[in-house]
Formats: C-alpha cells, structure tokens, sequence
C-alpha cells in the first residue's frame, strides 16, 4: 500500500539512499524539508548544485576544493616535503582538525582491496608517484588499520623506497577497521607522532 503520495515517496526514497541514513530518518527529513518555507528550500537546493558543480579535486593533492590548488597546497607555510597519504577527504579534515601537522596531504580516494575488485590503478596512486618527482623528504602512510588500508600501505611503501624516499606508517593504536574520521584528535596525534619507519 502507498502511504505516501508519489512525491513524497520519491523524496524519501532519494534521501534514503544517502549515507548513514535510515528509512526512518529519510522520513523524518522528508517531513521536515516538506514543512520548510519555500525560499529556505530553494536555498538549500541551489547550495547541493552549486557545490555539485564547483566542487573539484585539487590537481595536486586530490581533496576536495573550489580552485585549482586547494589552500593547504597553496600555503607556502606548510611543508611541502612532508607528504601524508589518506584514504579520503575525510581522514585528510580529521587530521586537519588537529591544527599540529604542518605538512601536506595526498588523498588517494579508496584503498586497495583484491576482494572488492579495486586494484592500485582504482586509487590516486599514479597521481602521489608523479608528485615524488619533485623534492620529498617523507611520505606519512596514515591509511586506516583495515585489511585494505594495510594492503595499500605495504604497497605504495614497496613502491616508494626504493625512490630513497624516508617512508613511514602512523602507529598502530588507532582502533582496527576504525574510520579514521571518528577517532579523536589525541590519538590522531599520537598516531602521528609514533609513527614508524616502514
Ligand atoms: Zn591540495
């Protein structure tokens, strides 16, 4: 039976599809937005496009930005010798939110896993190797704990050293299969400051 009249359904149906949100949550929202004035809904509609439409990857770190170069690449107070590798932009916004690393990213948009099917090539891995051409002194692995995040740390560490490249992994400690996003800054920095040589 339909509960709902179509629009609606469709409605709850296209946020029901969103991450981290349920069915029941699609509903709530859906009633929400519905009950909303016209002109917050508008807003928010044109603020989903406008992000959709100028939100592109940063051609030197691959996080998500308006420009170009995002503001960490483009910040000659960073250093731009020290690299850390991160799954996604995610992890890159947590350790950000640290305020104490100083260096910059390389987000490779995924990881390596041989059981989903998604190989080094899937990944921003060719993209992190151009940017080793020019003067790196290290390459912080900070992919998650996973079966997959170690996977592509041994890998890209297999890849890099021989370039004579210094590279290391963020300590263990940082809870297994944890997303990175959700653990906080302490142990982020403790992550980072332990880090070993690989
Ligand atoms: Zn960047």
């Amino acid at each position: 039976m339909e509960l709902y009249s179509g629009h609606i359904n469709k409605l709850i149906e296209e946020l029901a599809a969103l991450p981290g949100i349920g069915s029941k949550s699609a509903q709530r929202l859906a009633f929400h937005l519905i009950n909303m004035p016209e002109g917050k809904v508008k807003r928010l509609a044109q603020s989903i496009l406008d992000a959709k439409e100028n939100v592109r990857y940063c051609s030197r770190c691959y996080t998500l930005t308006d420009k170009e170069i995002c503001p960490i690449c483009a910040n000659h107070n960073r250093n731009h010798r020290v690299i850390m590798v991160v799954e996604n932009v995610r992890d890159l916004a947590a350790y950000e939110k640290t305020g104490k690393y100083d260096g910059v990213y390389h987000v490779l948009h995924g990881a390596i896993s041989p059981m989903l099917g998604i190989g080094p090539s899937d990944i921003k891995l060719k993209e992190l190797l151009q940017r080793l051409q020019e003067e790196v002194d290290e390459v912080i692995i900070a992919t998650n704990s996973s079966l997959e995040g170690e996977t592509t740390a041994m890998y890209i560490s297999k890849l890099i050293k021989p370039m004579g490249i210094r590279v290391t992994r963020i300590a263990s400690g940082v809870p297994v299969g944890g997303d990175l996003e959700y653990i906080d800054e302490v142990t982020l920095l403790r992550a980072l400051e332990g880090r070993v040589e690989l």
